[in-house]
């Protein structure tokens, strides 16, 4: 017998060869030996050069996910979040700062105003800034305020002690936010957050997201103030691109041409890569230069997340996945795509027909999302649902995982259309679907 007969699937390097774009539903891995338990699967990971994360997780530059709750939420999960930019320069630099005088991944956005500022009936009915703190007695506050350090659930103890249903929490002697009970009540049930991604100041690490326009200098001047900043460059999705950004000095690489889950440019302009093919590509080349990818874009479900980091990917960057969580701008409203005729009308149409076009194409629909609950809760299961595919493959770390497929002894192969419909729930009249 030869022994190509015993030759099992495809090695990575053959499979993405073929000249087909495959996305993450084309291909499956092959399990692998298994000697560790779960809970030996590592996902810490790197955004970029400089910034680690404990988990793979970046939510995107979109109007509809990430504003400073996200943003605040990710962080403290171990991920990151990256303000969008469909807003004035002003605006976004205020939402990192208010990111970075944050302590604690509880939703409250109270109004601040001094003894001689007239309170307005939209400051007291508006249900998402519910309160109003009058900050002039400043000595005050560090009587009733409350240093958090980042343990909210060791806040629920304090309040149920004082007996009170909010307190302020303070840094360095200036109040930056209230928590509320019902709050701390409903994250008390979470799984309990791990490490969180904070700088050498101790403040949670935020991104921002810039376009590569003239007036795009003005942006990075008011966020310039953060120094030491890695600077992500994309989206790219081949290996050219790839090497352009990275002869240019970019410290990531974020990967995606028409992969978002409501984006049309493939349709619209026949441009783009399926993502698989995409990131595996760029992510082989970024390797050599110790340059982080980021998977931007097609992330639906767990499965998806280990197929993207396994094929090269550090983190994955989510839109769709995250849209209509609690810590989500606009969450009993519409997921909004940045290049929908909708987006574009509020300010992203710089990026997605130019500054002077005065034709505007959409790349982009808009679309409904269900209600998801708290990334605080869904996050944690997702991992640990991705850690249980590492689990199967054989690689306790994302290290591990690139490893295996560089050396070709992970094994991939690529789904037929009822391949992929009998790897999903068939033959069933109705049912359920819990994730956990
Ligand atoms: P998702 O996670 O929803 O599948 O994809 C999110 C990604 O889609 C974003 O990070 C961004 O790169 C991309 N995206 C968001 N809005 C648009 C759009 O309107 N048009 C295109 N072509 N891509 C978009």
């Amino acid at each position: 017998m030869s022994a190509s007969i015993f030759e099992d699937g495809f090695s990575s390097d053959r499979l993405f060869k073929q000249g087909y774009s495959y996305t993450y539903d084309d291909v499956i891995f092959l399990p692998h030996y298994i000697d560790f338990p779960t809970y030996s699967v590592h996902l810490a990971s790197n955004l970029s050069r400089r910034v680690p994360l404990s988990i793979p997780c970046v939510s995107s530059p979109m109007d509809t996910v990430t504003e400073s709750h996200m943003a605040i939420s990710m962080a403290a999960l171990g991920g990151i979040g990256i303000i969008h930019s469909n807003l004035t320069s002003f605006e976004q630099a205020h939402m990192v700062r208010s990111v970075k005088s944050r302590r604690v991944p509880l939703l409250s956005n109270p109004v601040f105003k001094s003894p001689s500022d007239r309170i307005q009936s939209d400051d007291v009915f508006d249900a998402s800034n519910p309160y109003v703190l009058v900050t002039e007695w400043q000595p005050q506050f560090e009587a009733f305020g409350l240093r958090f350090g980042g343990d909210c659930w060791g806040g629920g103890g304090y309040m149920e002690e004082k007996k009170r249903d909010v307190v302020a929490t303070v840094r360095e002697n200036e109040v930056v936010d209230v928590v509320a009970k019902e709050e701390v009540e409903r994250i008390k049930g979470y799984p309990k957050l791990g490490v969180g991604t904070v700088g050498p100041d101790g403040t949670w690490l935020v991104g921002a997201a810039i376009w590569t326009r003239e007036s795009d200098k003005e942006r990075l001047e008011e966020l310039k103030m953060y120094s030491k900043l890695d600077v992500v460059g994309g989206n790219v999705v081949t290996v050219s691109q790839a090497q352009n950004l990275i002869q240019a000095g970019v410290d990531g690489l974020r990967v995606g041409m028409g992969s978002g889950s409501i984006c049309t440019t493939q349709e619209v302009c026949a441009v783009g890569r399926g993502q698989a093919t995409a990131v595996y590509k760029v992510a082989s080349l970024a390797s050599q230069s110790g340059v982080p990818v980021i998977a931007d874009g097609g992330i639906s479900n767990s499965g998806h997340i280990v197929k993207a980091l396994v094929i090269g990917a550090s983190t994955v960057m989510m839109g769709s996945f995250l849209a209509g969580s609690t810590e989500a701008p606009r969450v009993f409203v519409y997921q909004v795509c940045m290049g929908s005729l909708e987006a574009m009308t509020k300010g992203s149409d710089q990026r997605y027909s130019g500054d002077t076009a005065k034709l505007k194409i959409a790349q982009g629909v808009v679309g409904a999302v269900a209600d998801k609950g708290s990334v605080l809760n869904f996050i944690p299961y997702t991992m640990q649902a991705v850690k249980q595919g590492f689990q199967d493959l054989g690689a306790s770390s994302l290290q591990s995982a690139h490893d295996l497929l560089k050396s070709s002894v992970l094994r991939l192969e690529v789904r037929t259309g009822a391949a992929q419909v009998e790897g999903g729930v068939h033959g069933v009249v109705s049912y359920e679907k819990k994730s956990f």
